[in-house]
């Protein structure tokens, strides 16, 4: 597959002011040269999305479907291929990229179910009065914009259900991983999607570009997956217009392994709530809680597990752990630990940055006090700092001394206590005895600093609605 590098904006593939490269993060070899948006991009990428809403709109939802079946099929079809780019460009494993494009391709295919099946309501008012309609209809104009961590799976979220709903958009991904969201791109093309309804700018630095598209009159909505941060600010700036935001932020995933839980089990969920794409998830597991009476066999075991990765870039046959995005992100990584360390962490496995080219970090287990500095922060990496407790009111309280709220694990060998434990944690999913349940026909999304709104499942398609209500005198 030929990369895709330039913008695209009413159906055009078009340059912009100047390039910047997109590197390989295992070796920083340049892949390709992307095209820069500008004031003059961004603005005909508005106005192209704002043409061509009311037509697309308009159109049959059965027709908005099919173009999304459709892409969900090429998708498919070609997954090995994209998969190649994710890895090249995000770093990760190859049997992590391929699991994203099977993933992504399913919001397509979801959300082609889904658009056909949205329902209204048609009632008699209590009083007897009227009748009481409600529709839902596109908000318009949508900004969608996404991280760099899964390149496809973020993309296909939002553009699906946006488009679904009859919304047209202007896609920003991430400046580290802008091939993959191209390649889609282009499959929805050939998937026969009129132009304007989808555009892609790719302008560095963002801050500037998005204000400016924020508050430009015509953009209804904004959908936004990133940092706490970040998303802070855009909530900001939204505020300024009162668009309707969605927002997908950051995580600081608990993992709580009650003293009845199955340890293996338990050492195998976490191997894929940490390591499910290089622990650079909003997902990851990062604060692991383990009941006392089990704890040294765990973390033996756990420890033993990770150290048995293999390290290698992403392509490689037999790698288990690639690159991470950036030698910024890596440092990141190696910082936390580092401070981990003088705040008392005992290193189990790992910690010690690799020599060699690439943006790489080894799979590391902590030994961790309740109070360790690194339990406060998202480790975007193969990093696990293990907690010990003595009950499960405790651990319930260590899960919830977190600001973010997205996701939680628990395990243990009954469910009711397990479901228990589960209500009680304040986060917007969790997963019981399992270490992923990420699902396009599932909500995603979180609670307190974590986010607003849900992504997938049935409420995912109502982040691009609004709701009407029409009252008939009868
Ligand atoms: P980020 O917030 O740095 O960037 C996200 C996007 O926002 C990128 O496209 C970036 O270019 C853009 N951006 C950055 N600064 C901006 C600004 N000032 N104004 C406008 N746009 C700006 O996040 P990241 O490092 O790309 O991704 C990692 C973060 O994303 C983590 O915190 C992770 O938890 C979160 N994440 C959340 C979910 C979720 O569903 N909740 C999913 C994936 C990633």
């Amino acid at each position: 597959m030929a990369l895709k590098t330039d913008l695209y904006i009413d159906g055009k593939w078009v340059k912009g002011s100047k390039t910047v490269p997109v590197r390989d993060p295992s070796d920083d070899s340049v892949i390709a040269e992307i095209q820069v948006a500008t004031e003059k991009e961004c603005d005909a990428a508005v106005d192209a999305a704002y043409r061509a809403f009311p037509e697309w709109a308009k159109t049959a939802p059965r027709f908005r479907a099919e173009i999304l079946r459709k892409a969900f099929e090429i998708m498919i079809a070609e997954a090995d291929s994209l998969a190649e780019i994710v890895s090249r460009e995000n770093g990760k494993v190859l049997s992590d990229a391929k699991g994203e494009i099977l993933y992504a391709a399913e919001f397509f295919r979801w959300f082609s179910e889904e658009i056909v099946r949205v329902q209204g309501d048609f009632r008699k008012s209590p009083s007897g009065d009227k009748r009481i309609v409600v529709t839902h209809q596109p908000i318009g104009v949508s900004l969608l914009i996404t991280p760099w961590n899964f390149p496809a799976g973020m993309a296909t979220r939002k553009i699906g259900p946006a488009i679904g709903a009859g919304c047209t958009v202007i896609l920003k991904p991430a400046i580290e991983t802008p091939l993959t969201a191209l390649a889609i791109v282009e499959i929805l093309e050939r998937a026969g999607l009129p132009k304007g309804v989808v555009n892609v700018v790719m302008p560095t630095p963002a801050g500037p570009m998005v204000s400016r598209m924020l508050h430009d009159p015509r953009v209804m909505n904004l959908s936004f997956t990133g940092s706490t941060e970040v998303g802070r600010v855009l909530l900001k700036e939204a505020s300024d217009r009162v668009i309707r935001c969605s927002m997908e932020l950051g995580g600081n995933a608990p993992f709580v392994v009650l003293d009845d839980a199955n340890v293996d089990e338990a050492v195998k969920g976490l191997m894929i709530a940490k390591m499910r794409n290089g622990g650079a998830a909003c997902t990851a597991a990062n604060r692991i809680y383990v009941a006392k009476k089990i704890a040294s066999e765990f973390t033996t075991k756990f420890a033993k597990a990770m150290s048995e990765l293999r390290m290698a870039p992403g392509r490689e046959p037999g790698a288990q752990l690639g690159a991470s995005v950036s030698k910024k992100e890596r440092d990141k990584i190696a910082d936390l630990v580092s401070a981990s360390v003088k705040g008392g962490a005992k290193v189990e496995t790992g910690g010690v940055l690799p020599e060699g080219p690439g943006a790489f970090y080894p799979p590391t287990v902590l030994s961790v006090a309740k109070d360790n500095e690194i339990l406060k922060h998202e480790v975007f990496g193969p990093v696990a700092p293990i907690v010990t407790f003595d009950s499960d009111e405790e651990a319930i309280k260590l899960a919830n001394d977190s600001d973010f709220g997205l996701i939680s694990y628990v395990y243990s060998g009954e469910l009711g206590r397990a479901i228990r434990v589960s209500e009680a944690i304040d986060s917007g999913m969790v997963a019981i005895n399992r270490g992923v349940i990420s699902d396009p026909a599932a909500p995603f999304g979180g609670n307190k600093q974590s986010g607003l709104g849900r992504e997938g499942g049935f409420d995912g398609i109502h982040e691009f609605l609004q709701t009407k209500y029409i009252g008939v005198e009868i």
